[in-house]
């Protein structure tokens, strides 16, 4: 290397925006659920970039997914469509309830249009009256100052001047809170099929049906966030699927590009009419790059023989969790669904994920906290049964030294 300064952790300090607080490792490689350091330590990598990585690090198809199209053509303006594109939509159409795409670069860009596009539907389908969005408590859903704003944690949209409007919130898997709030004004519910930042919150029957059920009574679009539990995450290609309430709207990013940036809103032809030329856009959404690299993520995810897979490999995280928890009594709820695992700390633990997630680093298996009482598990689909046995280990390890 030709640097003259010396590429470690303190540098952030000195160049970086103090927005995040990193650890003290650098990853520098990856390959499938491996991952290495600086220094060549190898962790195994039960966190996946935060549900990003769907297949693991440089996945032989996606690798050449995108050197392929790297050497074809990498960006065109939206002056002209692209193959990797119209391909991407059309496979997606085809294995979901959606008859139409949008294409972005991130999950906030993708619910800021499905915010957007609700707003603009209910404006000229019913007039000015009908703007309230109601979402959750606890739910996250992004972060410019529209979706921030929609979340459920105050904390994360205070202290940036006035914020968008006629945003409510109501309690998850409480529906007489939604009964509450709701009324032909409300434009759309948005919703995470499956509470993930806010801490591996699973919706009851119950309650994801009567949220369908209410906004079917109000004329109000249901927007299924599925940024997280999306792309096979839970078991199925796109959670509704497997809760018996289909969405009316559905945005998708993070493991739809298995790490190179894209976002998606899928909708249905009828309320996608209202994204009339002009209306919204982006100068990277549908770049052939990422489209390619997504369509390479769809191909293999979208496989029975994947699908099944993450159920299988679900079901050695709980019964290894569980056997650690047997012994050590840290845990006082395994949680969550498909491989998107919470596992709760006990009351003794309190506010210490964080200290567990260090000690894994510290073992060599990095996973991830959803919130400051809860580790969080979201690994490569395909991470080999083998490594989720040695990160298990690792991860035991981890909490031998603490406990
Ligand atoms: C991560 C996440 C987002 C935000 O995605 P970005 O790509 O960081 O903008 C939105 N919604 C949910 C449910 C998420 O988990």
């Amino acid at each position: 290397m030709s640097e003259h300064f010396s590429v470690e952790r303190g540098l952030f300090d000195d160049v970086m925006v103090p927005n995040y607080a990193p650890s003290a490792v650098i990853p520098v490689r990856g390959q499938g659920s491996r991952v290495w350091d600086q220094q060549d330590k190898e962790y195994i990598d039960f966190a996946g970039g935060i549900a990003v990585s769907a297949l693991g690090h440089c996945h032989p198809a996606l690798v050449g997914a995108l050197k392929e199209q790297g050497e074809k053509i990498w960006h065109l303006s939206n002056v002209q469509t692209n193959e990797p594109a119209l391909r991407l939509a059309k496979k997606l159409v085809d294995s979901t309830f959606a008859e139409k795409v949008y294409f972005c670069n991130s999950g906030a860009e993708s619910n800021e249009a499905a915010l957007k596009l609700a707003r603009r539907w209910a404006l000229d389908v019913h007039g000015a009256d009908k703007s309230q969005i109601i979402a959750f408590k606890q739910g996250f859903h992004g972060r410019t100052f529209f979706t921030v704003t929609v979340g459920g944690q105050a904390a994360y949209s205070d202290g940036f001047g006035p914020k968008p409007g006629d945003i409510d919130h109501a309690e998850y898997n409480n529906l007489d809170s939604l009964k509450a709030l709701i009324s032909d004004k409300t434009c759309a519910v948005m919703i995470e099929p499956l509470q993930g930042e806010g801490g591996i919150v699973s919706p009851t029957d119950e309650f994801i049906k009567g949220v369908r059920a209410l906004c079917d009574q109000h004329n109000a679009l249901l927007i299924f966030d599925e940024v997280q539990t999306g792309v096979g995450r839970l078991g199925e290609l796109y959670a509704y699927m497997d809760l018996g309430v289909t969405p009316d709207i559905l945005t998708s990013a993070k493991g739809l590009g298995g790490g190179f940036p894209i976002g998606a809103m899928l909708t249905t032809t009828e309320i996608a009419k209202h994204l009339k030329i002009g209306t919204h856009g982006s100068t990277y959404g549908g770049n052939p790059l990422a489209c390619a690299v997504s369509e390479a993520v769809l191909d293999t995810v979208n496989t029975t023989e994947v699908l099944a897979g993450i159920k299988a490999k679900a079901k050695l995280y709980v019964d290894g969790l569980n056997a650690i928890n047997a012994k050590y009594n840290v845990f006082s709820e395994i949680r969550g669904k498909g491989l998107l695992i919470g596992a709760v700390l006990t009351e003794k633990y309190q506010g210490q994920a964080k200290t567990f997630l260090n000690a894994a680093m510290d073992e060599g298996v990095m996973v991830l906290v959803a919130g400051a009482s809860i580790i969080r598990f979201a690994p490569s689909l395909v991470i080999p049964d083998e490594d989720i046995a040695l990160g298990l280990a690792r991860f035991e390890k981890a909490i031998v030294s603490l406990v």
